[in-house]
């Protein structure tokens, strides 16, 4: 029996125990490859809690075999949903925050300039939401929170800051387009990757590991009392 991950909520499930469907459709032109064979699956996540669904298509070449078409070597695969180019973060995080970083990631080849303002946009979003920052331009609110976060997170932070164009309009208007390039664009977003993490997925795993610590003592304490 194999296992499945659901890459939505990361538990695991019996592979049988997920709801499939598949469907497929045979190509008979005249490629390289000869004839083709397209399957597309959607799997459901039997965790309660999430309900979400995988969808992907796969293209091999084909062979007859009592009479239906089955699959021979594979040629090709793309994972339709989730899209993989960006991190599943958990729902918690809010929306507005996940939605400028997503769509960062997804026109970050295609417009690096536009990825970039999006993500000095999510940036701004995060400071003023996960620390108590007055708001001011981006670069002053950036110093203000020196000294309230771990200075190790904060010296990357002003490291990306530093860069290029995008340092230099860290100290306008965080909406004005600027020329990026692709590396300085991913860049970016691989700072707001750090920062979701931190600041919001850590302190939420950080806070249900004190809130169970607090129920256990609470629990002996009863216990001891009872007695
Ligand atoms: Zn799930």
């Amino acid at each position: 029996m194999s296992a499945w991950e659901c890459p939505f909520c990361g538990r695991l499930a019996v592979f049988d125990s997920i709801k499939k469907k598949s469907d497929s459709f045979y190509v008979s032109g005249d490629t390289k490859f000869g004839p083709l064979l397209f399957e597309s699956f959607v799997a459901v996540c039997p965790n309660q809690d999430c309900k979400e669904f995988t969808y992907d298509t796969r293209v091999s070449t084909v062979k007859l075999e009592g009479g239906s078409y089955k699959p021979v070597e594979l040629i090709e695969r793309w994972v339709n949903r989730p899209n993989g180019l960006y991190k599943q973060f958990p729902d918690y995080v809010p929306k507005p925050i996940l939605d400028d970083y997503k769509e960062a990631v997804l026109i970050k080849n295609l417009s690096p300039k536009a990825s970039a303002t999006l993500s000095r946009r999510c940036l701004q979003g995060m400071i003023r939401h996960a620390w108590d920052v007055k708001p001011a331009r981006l670069v002053d609110e950036i110093k203000a929170i020196e000294g309230q976060i771990e200075s190790s997170v904060w010296k990357a932070i002003d490291a990306v800051r530093n860069i290029g164009n995008i340092g230099a309009h860290m100290e306008n208007d965080i909406n004005i387009i600027v020329d990026v390039d692709p590396g300085e664009a991913e860049m970016l977003i691989g700072l707001l990757e750090l920062l979701i993490q931190e600041w919001y997925v850590e302190k939420h795993e950080r806070q249900l590991r004190i809130d169970a610590i607090t129920a256990l003592a609470a629990e002996k304490k009863a216990l001891k009392q009872a007695k």
